[in-house]
């Protein structure tokens, strides 16, 4: 195959550094299918990958991108003979192998989805990780029978890709939404995406230090951690549901078991990297279809592979808002 260019991490001590560079693959081995990718995406663990994060990946030279979408150029599967379009998500992509910030990738057919009819290559990755993230959160919330008239529902780290994305289906479902966000010059933004009301990350973790806080939200999207999970954990109602993602504000839980053992709720937690490939067929096709975000658009900055090193760190700084999706 021909030379590709992709964004080659190196680590040298505990410094990593990203630069793009040309590479090749050999033939693939049996079940492995080599993809020409088009749009990859900025997810957190992205730039953690980026800059050398430990725990993320840990085998470099690395190429990061947890998101890809492309079209099969060589195929030892008959699942998805050449030509076909398809997205690839989770599993070890840009964690463990090689990921889709590279003209080209490698990967077992196990990890491939075809591309649904309702979706672009770029609007799957928009989407990316952090879309099918917000929707196994809503999912977990619908599961756990917190439906619209149940009371509103706080999102946290709501400009944030998991939490814009979330904002916009929760609120197009039937849902009152409340952001918790640190970008008060986003305000307006996240009302357009349908968020009812705007609370300050600053007056949000304001509470006093009390094992129950007075019980506000019939459910939660968690995307931060740390003392803010502890805080949606203490004002979510009786029998109320928050669905965890996310560890930007603290891997860390100060909580008590009063919110479960004296108010029923319950504390979901999702993981996008090994959801079984039936669900994550289904969550795509539901992408797709009845919540696809209508203003999917307005989440999306697409950057090119030579910008990501910028976007990485935006990202680490919080400073970014919605999506980022790279061309490669
Ligand atoms: P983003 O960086 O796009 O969004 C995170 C948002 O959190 C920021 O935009 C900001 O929003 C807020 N934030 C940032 N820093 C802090 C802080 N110190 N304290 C409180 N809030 C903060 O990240 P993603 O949406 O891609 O991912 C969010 C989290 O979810 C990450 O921890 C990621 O690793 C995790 N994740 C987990 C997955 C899983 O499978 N469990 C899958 C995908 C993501 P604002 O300014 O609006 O407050």
């Amino acid at each position: 195959m021909h030379p590709f260019r992709c964004y080659l991490v190196q680590k040298s001590g505990e410094t990593a550094s990203g630069s793009i560079q040309n590479h090749s693959f050999g033939d693939p081995p049996p079940g492995e299918v080599t993809i020409q990718v088009q749009y990859s995406s900025l997810n957190y663990k992205d730039a953690l990958a980026a800059t050398g994060h430990p725990g993320v990946a840990r085998h470099f030279p690395h190429v990061p991108g947890i998101d890809a979408a492309g079209v099969v150029v060589e195929s030892h599967s008959p699942d998805f003979p050449e030509g076909t379009e398809v997205l690839a998500t989770g599993h070890e992509l840009g964690v463990e192998r090689w990921g889709g910030w590279s003209e080209q990738l490698r990967c077992p057919a196990e990890w491939l989805v075809r591309r649904p009819s309702g979706l672009t290559q770029f609007e799957a990755m928009t989407l990316g990780t952090a879309g099918f993230t917000a929707a196994q959160c809503v999912m977990a919330l619908i599961h756990a029978g917190i439906d619209p008239t149940r009371g509103p529902i706080a999102v946290t780290g709501a400009t944030g890709g998991v939490g814009s994305v979330a904002v916009q289906i929760l609120s197009q479902l039937g849902y009152e939404v409340a952001a918790i966000s640190g970008k008060a010059d986003r305000a307006e933004w996240l009302r357009s995406l349908g968020t009812r009301s705007v609370i300050s990350r600053q007056e949000f973790q304001s509470v006093p230090n009390r094992p129950l806080l007075s019980a506000t939200w019939a459910g939660a999207v968690d995307t931060v951690g740390g003392a803010t999970l502890a805080t949606l954990l203490r004002s979510v109602m009786h029998r109320g549901c928050v669905a965890a993602c996310g560890v930007v504000g603290g891997a860390d839980l100060p909580t008590t078991v009063y919110p479960f053992i004296l108010r029923g709720i319950t504390l979901a937690g999702i993981d996008s990297v090994w959801c079984p490939d039936d669900r994550r067929r289904m969550i795509w096709d539901r992408l797709a279809g009845s919540w696809k975000p209508a203003q999917l658009r307005e989440l999306a900055t697409e950057i090119t592979l030579d910008q990501v090193a910028s976007a990485v760190a935006s990202i680490l700084k919080g400073e970014i808002a919605g999506r980022v999706v790279v061309r490669i």
